[in-house]
């Protein structure tokens, strides 16, 4: 990964901002710029240099992650380190996270000969594009998703619990090399299928019933993010058709998203396709969101989105149709943005099936 010219783009945006310096406290954006992997990172980059922070746990660790940045090793509070990083680069206009940050925190920052300028999503706007290597990260982590999806499909039996099915998905996905799983694996069997983000439970399956699995492998750092929904037995006519409806506002969606696409358009076109075919009421989030090295990032798809879609970001669409009652089905694939349309990544089949 190329930091270097990362932490470049970066300063590159200080006259705009009006800073000597940028406070990066995001994990995910300390990462992205710098490599570091542990649980507590701070960057304090000025225009011709920066110290990384972090504690004494990570002295070791940051040596060999963090080679090429000036290291400070603190403990205690963040705000003196902060202090004496900040004398030693001789910068006084100081960007920070508006997200990044406590106000406990920036509360012990601020002081005299000072200015802490906040601002929003500066770090995050450089992850959209994404690097070749990172699309293969991206890649990797969703051919062990579709793996374990396969494995997974072969074991449902009657009487399995969600949550087995939970633990089944993840010890895969860890068995075939994930560094963890990219969020809680979500399983809804039969009407808990009707709730969008269903924590698996103790529901056991029965002929019939819908399962709805929505999970994602961590490779790299970089998270995958996949929905699918089978049929156990034959479906509910009424299950059968939302399947159908869900499927084609889903390869709407898909066959929309373009480099130079505004995402609040790209949902539009999907939102409509359900609306239309009478289940506008049952469609109740957005379309989908880019993925990285956070599972949720922009650029974002869903109404009002003003996010242009550039090539080379990596978003999800996933549009879903709720009943209560009744069940559930989503259906998510995560997309590469290109030129002429998107690469779709998964290479599991979103046609339905009846186990
Ligand atoms: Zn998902
Ligand atoms: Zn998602």
């Amino acid at each position: 990964m190329d930091f270097v010219a990362r932490r470049a783009r970066l300063a590159s945006r200080f006259p705009d901002l009006g800073v000597e310096a940028f406070l990066v406290t995001r994990l995910p954006n300390v990462r992205f710029l710098t490599g570091f992997t542990g649980s507590n990172g701070q960057l304090l980059l000025a225009a011709d240099g920066g110290v990384f922070l972090t504690d004494g746990r990570y002295g070791e660790q940051s040596r060999h992650e963090v080679p090429d940045l000036r290291r400070s090793l603190y403990s205690g509070d963040f705000g003196p380190a902060f202090g004496r990083a900040r004398a030693d680069l001789g910068v006084s206009r100081v960007a920070f996270e508006s997200a990044g940050l406590t106000y406990r925190t920036y509360t012990t920052l601020a002081g005299d000969g000072i200015e802490l300028v906040p601002t929003i999503d500066e770090v995050e706007r450089l992850r959209w594009i994404k690097s070749p290597q990172e699309i293969r990260s991206l890649e990797a982590a969703q051919a062990i998703a579709d793996d374990a999806f396969d494995l997974i499909i072969g074991k449902l039996a009657e009487g399995m619990a969600e949550r087995e099915v939970a633990f089944e998905l993840d010890t895969q996905m860890r068995r075939a090399g994930a560094e963890a799983m990219a969020f809680e694996t979500i399983v809804g069997f039969g009407e808990n299928a009707a709730e969008p983000h269903h924590g698996p439970g103790d529901r056991t399956l029965s002929r019939g019933d819908v399962v709805k699995v929505d999970f994602g492998a961590v490779v790299d750092g970089y998270h995958s993010d996949m929905t699918r929904t089978v049929a156990f037995g034959e479906p509910d006519p009424r299950l059968r058709e939302i399947y159908e409806v869900v499927r084609l506002a889903q390869q709407a969606g898909v066959d929309a998203v373009r480099a130079g696409e505004v995402g609040g358009d790209v949902d539009r076109v999907v939102r409509d396709a359900i609306g239309q075919a009478g289940y506008g009421e049952h469609y109740p989030h957005s379309l989908g969101h880019g993925v990285g090295l956070e599972v949720h990032e922009g650029p974002t798809l869903r109404v009002g989105s003003t996010d242009v879609l550039p090539e080379s970001t990596v978003v999800t669409v996933e549009p879903g149709v709720y009943v209560g009652g009744l069940g559930g089905v989503r259906i998510e694939d995560m997309v590469v943005v290109t030129v002429e349309g998107c690469r779709v990544i998964p290479r599991t089949t979103k046609e339905l099936l009846v186990l």
